[in-house]
């Protein structure tokens, strides 16, 4: 089983020909409402990739909060330990120009307000056989969930971002870090990815550094850096590409599939999402993950 312990936004996306200016009023010429966030995405990516998966994590006492519990669940995805606190949802307000630049406002809303793991989240944590981990909750909690899962000896995935300082302590009980490549380089300070890779290397078990249609490196256990190709596809959006691979990764890891095998799993996996429009809804299922691979 795969728990998260992470965000769960409701994105606020307007489609605008430009983005206004301060004090502008501009007409958008379309707008939606999605269910996403890193934690949820990623929760929703190994549900349909094949695996047991528990939520952790809050949303507020408002319809967003009640509409994105269903979306969850109806992915599959246990809320049962999902809380629910006074106060707004977590939101993203998201505007997408003509030319598909975008520039977005997170409001953590509950997301903020989630604190160190309680004891009915602790023993799912431990029960699990890989915890997921993103930094849009408070660091303190994702710090103090990565120790829980730890101690219980659960495999502690982290994806770091936002990218943020990473404290010594967070650090040391991740096993598996998957960054992209300017995170790698912004949490090591160092020059490249290769570079990162092998900073990282010292103090966690498994690093992989995903780029983007090129693929992903992933250290292996002779300390070597190991380049997976990403198929080469038709990209008509890569939103929550990473939130795949990581989803896809995990489930790969709790069938015990070797490293080099799990991290093509999740290269598949992002690869198909990449193919089609939106966050959640671009997922594939795990039928759709083999076919490709087959
Ligand atoms: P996002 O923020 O869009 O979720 P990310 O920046 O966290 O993504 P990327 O490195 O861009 O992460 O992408 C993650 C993985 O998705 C890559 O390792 C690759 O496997 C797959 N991917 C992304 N873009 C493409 C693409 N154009 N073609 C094929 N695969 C892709």
């Amino acid at each position: 089983m795969i728990s998260v312990f992470g965000s769960v936004n409701m994105d606020l996306v307007a489609y605008v020909d430009a983005a206004p200016a301060l004090g502008e009023t501009v007409t958008g010429r379309a707008f939606s409402t999605v269910p996403g966030g890193k934690g949820a995405n990623q929760a929703i990516a190994a549900a349909r990739a094949g695996a047991r998966v528990a939520f952790l994590g809050a949303v507020g006492d408002d319809d967003f909060g009640t509409e994105m519990r269903g979306t969850l669940a109806e992915a599959g995805v246990d809320v049962t330990n999902l809380r629910t606190v006074p106060g707004p949802s977590g939101i993203a307000q998201i505007v997408v120009d003509g030319g598909g630049g975008n520039s977005i406002i997170v409001v953590p809303g509950a997301n903020g307000a989630v604190t160190a793991p309680t004891e009915a989240e602790i023993e799912v944590i431990s029960r699990s056989d890989v915890l997921l981990l993103q930094l849009e909750l408070p660091i303190e909690a994702v710090t103090a969930a990565a120790r829980a899962a730890r101690a219980a000896g659960t495999t502690v995935v982290l994806t770091p971002a936002p990218v943020q300082p990473l404290p010594a302590e967070l650090l040391e009980a991740v096993d598996i870090l998957v960054a992209n490549e300017h995170e790698a380089v912004a949490i090591t300070g160092q020059a490249d990815h290769e570079r990162a890779l092998k900073e990282l290397r010292g103090t966690v078990g498994w690093v992989i550094v995903t780029l983007g249609a090129r693929g992903a490196l992933t250290s292996s256990d002779d300390g070597a850096a190991v380049w997976v190709e990403a198929p080469r596809v038709n990209a008509v959006d890569t939103t929550a590409a990473g939130d795949t691979f990581v989803g896809a990764l995990a489930v790969a890891h709790v069938e015990k599939q070797p490293a080099d095998q799990a991290v093509r799993f999740a290269t598949a996996a992002a690869g198909l999402s990449v193919q089609r429009a939106g966050a959640s809804s671009s997922m594939p299922t795990r039928a759709e993950i083999d076919r490709s691979l087959s």
